[in-house]
């Protein structure tokens, strides 16, 4: 199944889970493509006093539940096809958990580094006026996503209640808390894996406290994972990453100590009490808690065998193949798969709007309950489906929210 264009990845998946459900051939083609793609070209006058034009997308991939959400990419490599696929796997995360939102996505091929600040800020102005009409608290809300950033947000929000001359804090999140941003949203992603990992122990009867955990690809959503995995769950952490290598204690390692640590020495490398290990050895050591928090494709039918976790909490996108899948799943390593595992951070997201639409905001308190909440019911009801159908977490994943997202659309009589 692995196809190096992640379009026709995502249709193959899609189509897996048609397949399983049953879904009438309308509502399987339906659903193979986006039901909304904007192009735009971008003129921006750059610092050195010539004008520089970019291209963007918005692709509404489908918004049968609710408005289209996603965040805005720019990143060199950026195509309509990763904007695609990027854009329906936003569609099945918001489903599954069943928040009442669509999936969107938008991008634009640049290299930022090469940007000053105000060349990104004229970039940012520019994109919104292109699409601004299509976007809306009603209809598409943006976010960021590789490269873009809080400050970014801010740029767009602004820009859009230029346009449209009036305060609409909820058309794009992510943004810093001054502007309306929520609270929560730094460690929402990490912190909703470490909820589904909870749950996924109670029902495994999987004792976590006194555990063990790795955690490969220490930035955001590896450090949270450390730092809440001892936290909530009571794991010692025994291994980390990041790009240049681990490092590995069987004592177990602080992981505030170790964020401190890189954020001093920006590397892992030489923290002390700790020796050496690679990021392939990390995989494979014998854990309760495995979080991949890097790459994609990690795990593959190179390694699959030698993973010996108990369970797999997946906060990166894509880290393992559909062959991996398959020999883990063989092994009894129980995956939590990437659009239910780091859900979290697009649910706080969905926060944000709805505080912002409100003008009313809550406390770190609330938006922590309601995450768990949210987090909680949607770890139920894909094992109940992977139970009913004896099959992994990531098919039965897709075929809650396949059958939500085709569910809604029949409701409407699209199809
Ligand atoms: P980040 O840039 O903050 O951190 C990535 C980390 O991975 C860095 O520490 C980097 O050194 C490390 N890394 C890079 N190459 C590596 C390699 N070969 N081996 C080991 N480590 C390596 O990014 P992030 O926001 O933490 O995102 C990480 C993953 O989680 C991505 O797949 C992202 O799509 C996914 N994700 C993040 C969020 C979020 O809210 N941050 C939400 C959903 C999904």
């Amino acid at each position: 199944m692995t196809n190096s264009n992640p379009f026709a990845m995502a249709q193959q998946q899609l189509d897996m889970a048609a397949k399983k459900l049953g879904l009438e051939p309308a509502i399987h083609e339906f659903l193979r493509w986006p039901m909304k793609e904007l192009t735009v070209s971008l003129p921006v006058k750059m610092d050195d006093g010539s004008t520089k034009i970019f291209h963007g997308f918005r692709i509404q991939y489908n918004t049968a539940r609710g408005p289209a959400k996603g965040g805005i990419r720019w990143h060199p490599a950026e195509t309509i096809d990763t904007v695609r696929a990027l854009a329906a796997w936003m569609t099945w995360k918001t489903s599954v958990v069943d928040l009442p939102l669509g999936g969107g996505k938008g991008g634009i091929p640049c290299n930022p580094k090469e940007l000053s600040e105000g060349e990104k800020e004229r970039l940012s102005r520019a994109y919104i006026r292109a699409i601004w009409e299509t976007i809306g608290v009603r209809q598409d809300v943006p976010a960021p996503d590789v490269y873009t950033t809080p400050q970014i947000m801010a740029w767009m929000m602004d820009e859009y209640e230029t346009i449209v001359g009036e305060r609409h804090p909820g058309v794009i999140t992510g943004k810093p808390l001054a502007v309306g941003g929520s609270a929560g949203r730094t460690d929402a992603t990490s912190r909703g894996g470490v909820y589904v990992v909870r749950e996924a122990a109670k029902t495994l009867n999987i004792d976590l406290k006194g555990g063990t955990m790795a955690v490969q690809g220490f930035g955001n959503a590896g450090q949270y994972a450390a730092l809440l995995g001892q936290e909530i769950l009571g794991l010692k952490l025994i291994a980390a990453s990041d790009s240049k290598g681990g490092v590995y204690c069987e004592k177990g390692i602080d992981p505030e100590a170790l964020v401190k640590y890189k954020l001093q020495t920006d590397t892992l490398q030489g923290f002390p009490g700790t020796d050496p290990i690679s990021n392939d050895d990390l995989l494979e050591l014998e854990v309760t808690v495995l979080f991949p928090s890097a790459l994609e494709q990690v795990i593959t039918e190179k390694n699959a065998d030698k993973v010996k976790c108990r369970i797999m909490c997946e906060l990166a996108n894509g880290p393992t193949t559909p062959e991996a899948d398959d020999i883990l799943y063989q092994n009894n390593v129980f995956v939590l798969p990437d659009f239910l595992a780091n859900a979290g951070g697009v649910t706080v997201s969905y926060f944000e709007q709805v505080q912002g639409a409100y003008n009313f905001f809550w406390d770190l308190k609330e938006i922590h309950w309601r995450l768990d909440q949210k987090m909680t019911n949607a770890f139920e009801s894909v094992y109940a489906m992977s139970q009913r159908e004896k099959i992994n977490m990531r098919q039965a994943a897709y075929l809650v929210s396949v059958a939500r997202v085709a569910e809604a659309c029949r409701l409407r009589g699209w199809v």
